[in-house]
């Protein structure tokens, strides 16, 4: 789950990382008033979206009154902001942070991940901070600070220290920072983050260092025990199928094909995109409906991918092993009787209660296609589609 800079910032500060004054709006009078309660002579108007690039999107403004203030937070709200990393529908502005503009010496890059393919949280830091981190990866690999942290240690003092150091910091900052450095993991941690980055994390021409920019995403799995974040979550700014399908407790992804995926198993619906691919054709959706799927279950399933209006056909693939066939073959009959399901479906079932779920799905006479084999699925499931954008 992601959250809104000024969140991640409340977070920080919490923490103890310094971060500018500021407050949110939710109209431009509120923004303007913002003005007044921050105090000096130049704020900086900043479109809250889950997304970063807002400042080359325009989403970022420094205004020099508060009249400038709520002019630039009227053209904001309601806009949708499209940024390198917001997707081409762009995110819905419907808050703005007012901050107070600060004085910048330099800007740097700090960033605590998950590195899965390490199976480490790393921390990267670079002494070019404010610009695209990715491009910069890419053109300028050496620029970039890398650490690994070892999760029975800890993110040690001297490694915060090498990073500060690395960064070329003058030696009356380098405490500061390791201790910006070492708070700002101690959230990461604390909150079972999945990645928080700083960009920039700006040295002030008066000589401190403070959080300019914050993001943070935090793991689904562990948001049960940090009720105070998932409270956080804005639906706004999601994938509209994504937060269907997560509200009705269902593992779903969301892609760009048309053929609606409705599997049992992770890795069952890895293979069967896959094999859609081979066949020709794009999934819409990773779908896991777990194991013990219940005929309600499956009918849930069945709305969160009709819930996607790109979709043309279903391809419904289980192996049951703690799952029924006929149960899952019951789900299906039930979905067509409620919902208006008008595109094809089709359906592969094997093992537990095979021959009943075959047998369920017969007797219902509904115009299913059924498939033997996952490879066999994957073909008739392109071959409708190809029919159904023919005809269309
Ligand atoms: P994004 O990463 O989405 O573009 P940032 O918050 O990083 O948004 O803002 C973009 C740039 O705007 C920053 O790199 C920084 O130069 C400038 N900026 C952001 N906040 C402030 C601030 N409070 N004072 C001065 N400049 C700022
Ligand atoms: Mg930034």
């Amino acid at each position: 789950m992601d959250i809104h800079e000024y969140q991640a910032k409340e977070i920080l500060a919490r923490f103890g990382v310094p971060i500018p004054h500021g407050g949110l709006a939710y109209s431009p009078e509120q923004a303007s008033y913002r003005c007044t309660e921050i105090g000096g002579s130049a704020w900086v108007v900043k479109a809250q979206i889950h997304a970063g690039g807002r400042g080359e999107a325009g989403g970022v403004k420094v205004c020099h009154s508060d009249r400038d203030v709520q002019d630039v937070a009227n053209s904001m709200f309601g806009r949708r902001l499209v940024t390198k990393q917001s997707g081409p529908r762009g995110k819905l502005i419907y808050r703005v942070y007012v901050e107070e503009a600060t004085d910048i010496a330099r800007e740097l890059y700090f960033c605590i991940m998950l590195d899965r393919r390490i199976e480490r949280v790393c921390i990267i830091a670079s002494a070019e901070g404010g610009v695209d981190i990715e491009e910069l990866a890419a053109t300028n690999p050496e620029a970039l600070v890398r650490k690994t942290i070892d999760p029975a240690a800890g993110f040690l003092e001297f490694q915060a220290r090498e990073i500060a150091f690395a960064l070329g910091l003058e030696p009356a900052l380098l405490a500061e920072a390791s201790r910006i450095f070492r708070r700002a993991y101690r959230a990461f941690r604390d909150l079972d983050a999945t990645m928080l980055e700083i960009n920039p994390l700006a040295v002030t021409t008066k000589g401190s260092i403070v959080a300019l920019d914050a993001k943070m995403s935090f793991d689904d799995n562990a948001l049960f025990r940090h009720l105070d974040i998932s409270e956080l979550r804005d639906r706004s700014q999601e994938d509209a199928r994504e937060s269907h399908a997560a509200d009705r407790g269902l593992a779903y992804v969301g892609l760009d094909g048309d053929i609606g995926c409705m599997i049992n198993g992770a890795g069952l619906a890895m293979a069967t995109m896959d094999m859609i691919k081979v066949a020709g054709g794009e999934p819409a959706n990773f779908l896991d409906i777990g194991g013990g799927a219940s005929p309600e279950r499956v009918l849930k399933a069945f709305r969160a991918v009709l819930h996607d209006a790109k979709v043309k056909a279903m391809l419904i693939n289980i192996f049951a092993g703690i799952n029924r066939c006929d149960w899952v073959a019951e789900g299906i009959v039930a979905a067509f009787k409620e919902l208006d399901v008008k595109i094809p479906v089709v359906v592969r079932l094997a093992g537990t209660h095979v021959d009943l779920g075959h047998q369920i799905l017969r007797d219902s006479r509904l115009p299913i296609i059924t498939a033997d084999s996952l490879a066999d699925a994957a073909h008739k499931a392109v071959a409708v589609v190809g029919t159904v954008g023919a005809s269309a």
